[in-house]
């Protein structure tokens, strides 16, 4: 380090360093200038860059513009979680209960082998106890008998086992027909359950599958946009998979609920099992079905989409119908009521954005329409939640206030911008975007809420309408 470096205030204080903040109108610092404003967290420690301890961290170095991101990464390298067990020990969890689920199956099997052998000898033994030969045996062995007494007794035994022929039969077939039963070795299917299970296994990941390789070369400004795309893929990659992981997940819930109900149910017909799982299958066909229809329906709107608030008795008020371009148009047709209001009868999706093109119809120069979100149709008047536009004046000119307007004409073409994720809500004067008009209050609309978008009448204007021109839910809004 340069020794002679000095302060140029502070006469012969050494300079001990460095302010990084940008714009600094003094760069070098000794101890005096930092002593003066200590609540400054700007400041490096010369000797701490001049004997480069490696990878000295430093909370406030190097610069980046997002401080979230800085949190973060002073979070990693805080962060002493040990996750490395947590693998192992999940791993080592996992191989533990199917190690004794195996070693109890083949305990049980192996018991169930012995029955089976045990079974086959008493047939055996059965068959030779029917043969009765020793009783045969005691009448040749007999010396004192002669020969007619043993034609006799012999002749007798044989017949009285004949008689017993069909009990004989029976009882064997009976015999042969369990040890059937219960020695049949099953290798085919258990070895098609066990590659199965194996399968399954294979799909067991504790983190999301990628090809990330990032090369130090990557990291680079002339690659920052590949590496960008690449990251988008993944991404992609990953959100598609984490879909596939559900759906196979929800499968096999569905499979492993019926096979623990029903295996132990007597009566459990495959014709059961085969309906359920075709119900399965049409659940999640309307499932998307539904959801194909819902996109379609917002995109295409009709009357009956439409849900009046009963608040005033909105559905007197006000009323929707398409128009001859087919577009949706709601306009008060009586007067002697205000604040009347109605809803688009579509839950908005928070992660989605949504356009919504209005041609506004005024019949007097005043404020007279809300738009807005409202997570009920009936409980709160659009205007009182704090989520929702009093679409400004039209004209600018106040002394024409009540004049009355030609009701034909479009008074304004506004585009409503949404997403509740993001809690924003904005109107633009469409298709010019010269005016931006931004929700204050965006603290009021809950991140994960269900919202309808509501329009609110609020003067007693007959000819005051709006029609809804176009309607679009979106990944990205476009970029103006
Ligand atoms: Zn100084």
């Amino acid at each position: 380090m340069n020794k002679d470096l000095q302060c140029n205030i502070h006469k012969n204080c050494p300079i001990l360093f460095i302010d990084m903040l940008q714009a600094s109108k003094k760069t070098l610092q000794c101890a005096q200038c930092v002593s003066n404003k200590i609540e400054e967290i700007s400041f490096i420690y010369i000797p701490q860059v001049t004997n480069i301890e490696e990878n000295l961290f430093l909370n406030n170095w190097p610069p980046i513009s997002d401080n979230q991101l800085r949190k973060k990464i002073i979070q990693l390298k805080n962060e002493n979680e040990d996750v490395i067990q947590k693998v192992i020990d999940f791993y080592d969890q996992l191989t533990q209960e199917i190690i004794k689920i195996i070693s109890e199956k083949k305990k049980e099997q192996l018991i169930a082998v012995e029955k089976t052998l045990e079974f086959k000898l008493k047939i055996v033994d059965q068959y030779c106890k029917m043969a009765s030969l020793n009783k045969i045996n005691q009448f040749l062995v007999n010396e004192s008998q002669k020969y007619e007494e043993i034609e006799k007794a012999l002749k007798e035994q044989i017949d009285s086992q004949y008689n017993r022929i069909d009990e004989y039969t029976t009882i064997l077939q009976s015999m042969i027909k369990q040890y059937e039963l219960i020695s049949k070795f099953n290798i085919q299917e258990s070895t098609q359950i066990k590659d199965n299970v194996i399968e399954l296994v294979k799909i067991i990941n504790l983190f999301p599958s990628n090809n990330f390789d990032v090369s130090d070369e990557m990291l680079s400004l002339d690659n920052l946009a590949v590496y960008q795309k690449k990251l988008d893929q993944e991404y992609e990659i990953n959100k598609k998979d984490n879909v596939k992981i559900e759906l196979l997940i929800n499968q096999l819930d569905i499979c492993n609920k019926q096979l623990s109900n029903k295996i132990n149910q007597l009566d459990w017909y495959l014709d059961d099992y085969l309906s359920s799982q075709q119900i399965l299958i049409a659940k999640y066909q309307i499932e998307k079905a539904e959801f194909t229809n819902e996109l379609q329906k917002i995109q295409k709107l009709s009357p009956k989409d439409i849900i009046y608030s009963s608040q005033n008795n909105s559905q007197n008020y006000i009323q929707a119908k398409l128009n001859s371009q087919g577009k949706i148009l709601i306009q008060r047709i009586k007067s002697g009521s205000s604040y009347n209001e109605c809803y688009i009868n579509y839950v908005l999706k928070p992660q989605k954005k949504y356009l919504f093109r209005i041609n506004l119809f005024q019949s007097k120069n005043n404020f007279t329409f809300n738009i807005g979100l409202n997570q009920y149709f009936n409980s709160y008047f659009l205007n009182n939640n704090g989520m929702s536009f009093q679409i400004q004046q039209l004209t600018q000119n106040q002394n024409q206030e009540n004049q009355i307007i030609d009701p034909l004409a479009v008074a304004k073409t506004l585009e409503f911008r949404v997403c509740i994720q993001e809690q924003l809500m904005e109107y633009r004067n469409y298709p010019n975007y010269t005016n931006v008009v931004t929700l204050n209050y965006k603290k009021s609309i809950n991140t994960n809420g269900q919202y309808y978008l509501g329009i609110q009448f609020t003067q007693d204007y007959l000819g005051d309408k709006l029609e809804i021109f176009d309607i679009q839910e979106l990944d990205q809004f476009p970029n103006n």
